[in-house]
């Protein structure tokens, strides 16, 4: 078989690497077509250049090599994509599917579980056709665990959708973030979040979410900017609470996610030991610091302030609109200098797929360009980053063979234009290309219909 070989370049390397993939072809078990995409850019999520005039051979759910157009085996199919970049699928690591309202707690008292579950599914598959593989849920507005039954619809084939993994609910004190503060005491009500006091309430929160299914625990240490009645610059938990909520959380393998915009809180949940810390609005240099010692993450949700600052779409517009005035430009620098001090800064939007149009979910990392960080950084801070936050970063992230097929493409270069990542082009998941330019989308699911 090796003796086929045409060699049509005098690099020894493409030599050795289709050597390679038609041994794999070779000793394929499974009868998996191959795909080739081709396109003038790769960027491939850990290089700091971008790759010219590169093709990607998929087979199954996996990529089985890179190269360039002599490592195209004869018959495949080939995707052309032309003047365009190919990326590793993006992945969102702050998203609330189940928030389809921008005033998701009305939204909360108002529908049921199973509605918020359809909205969110709906909500999951725009993201997915936006480019975005993967999803980290940072706890949703439910009383049930829609989110789990949406993550094991997905992963069970019946829906194409993108990767989830995160909590059911976000843990919040009593009077917090996570509670409905704008109803009168005789009301007796199910807040969006999980209400909690004391650290015997955390641990069976925390017991109770890892029972039904959160590999992540999320909670709520400070006050919030979307919610009425609290502030973000208060901190909720105590350090005991925290100490026992990461304690018990990281007895199971669990990493616990910090909302935290106080600057004192933002240091309490890095030094209790957090894996990340979720917006980090008021953040100074000592916090910073402590992060790069620890390696805690960095997710800013940088984009969600501008977002809101569109309309009046919140009941507390009025916390946003003092950020916007007061907060956005030394949020931005603050940014710039965590990542440059060595924080791994993470893409994730907090603004709910099923109630925001995904397009606009790549502005994130826009605004990472805003603050300082270069166009190749912030994609792979969308893209190999999140993976390493998720722990997913031997399967996914990065365009490299091995990796499990999550591809996307966009037309042109977006580290020229960061606005050609809003026109995603081609979306391939798990090898299953679902969008492709010229051809409506698929969404089909991957189980046969009854009676087949
Ligand atoms: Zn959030």
């Amino acid at each position: 078989m090796q003796s086929d070989i045409k060699i049509q370049v005098n690099n020894t390397k493409f030599l050795f690497i289709n050597i390679i993939i038609l041994t794999l072809l070779a000793f394929s078990s499974a009868a998996h077509a191959v795909t080739a995409i081709t396109a003038d850019r790769l960027i491939d999520g850990r290089s700091a250049e971008l790759i010219k005039n590169a093709v990607v051979l998929v087979e199954g759910d996996r990529i089985i090599a890179i190269g360039d157009r002599s490592i195209i085996p004869p018959g495949v199919e080939v995707i052309e994509l032309g003047d365009a970049t190919i990326l590793p699928g993006l992945i969102n690591a702050h998203e609330h599917p189940l928030m389809y309202s921008d005033d998701y707690q009305a939204a909360h008292l108002a529908t049921s579980s199973a509605y918020k579950g359809l909205m969110a599914l709906a909500g999951m598959q725009r993201l997915l056709l936006a480019g975005w593989t993967g999803v980290r849920v940072m706890g949703d507005a439910d009383i049930y665990y829609a989110v789990q039954d949406l993550r094991r619809a997905i992963d069970a084939g019946v829906f194409i959708g993108p990767r989830i993994t995160g909590a059911a609910h976000y843990i919040s004190i009593t009077g917090g973030g996570g509670d409905i503060n704008y109803l009168s005491a005789e009301q007796s009500i199910k807040a969006d979040g999980l209400i909690v006091d004391g650290p015997e309430e955390i641990r069976k929160a925390i017991r109770n979410e890892i029972k039904y299914g959160s590999d992540w625990i999320k909670l709520l240490v400070t006050g919030a900017f979307q919610s009425v009645g609290d502030n973000p610059r208060n901190i909720a938990f105590s350090p005991e609470e925290l100490k026992a909520a990461v304690e018990e959380a990281n007895r199971h393998g669990v990493p616990v996610a910090a909302h935290a915009h106080a600057t004192e809180g933002i240091k309490q949940a890095v030094a209790a030991g957090v894996r990340s810390i979720e917006h980090g609005t008021y953040i100074d240099d000592e916090a910073i610091k402590m992060m790069v010692k620890q390696g805690t993450y960095l997710i800013p949700t940088v984009y969600m302030g501008d977002y809101y600052a569109q309309g009046d779409k919140l009941r507390a517009q009025d916390k946003n609109d003092d950020y916007m005035t007061h907060g956005r430009g030394e949020f931005l620098s603050a940014i710039g200098r965590a990542h440059k001090a060595g924080v791994k800064v993470v893409v994730g939007l907090d603004l709910g797929a099923g109630s925001v149009d995904p397009s606009v979910y790549v502005r994130e990392m826009a605004m990472f360009v805003e603050a300082g960080i270069s166009p190749m950084d912030a994609i792979q801070a969308g893209t190999r980053v999140a993976a390493e936050l998720l722990g997913w970063d031997d399967r996914l992230g990065i365009i490299e063979t091995g990796m499990l097929a999550d591809i996307i493409a966009v037309p042109g270069n977006p580290l020229t234009d960061m606005s050609a990542l809003e026109r995603v082009s081609m979306v391939m998941i798990g090898g299953k290309l679902i969008k492709r330019p010229g051809q409506p989308s698929s969404l089909a699911g991957l189980l046969p219909a009854s009676g087949e």
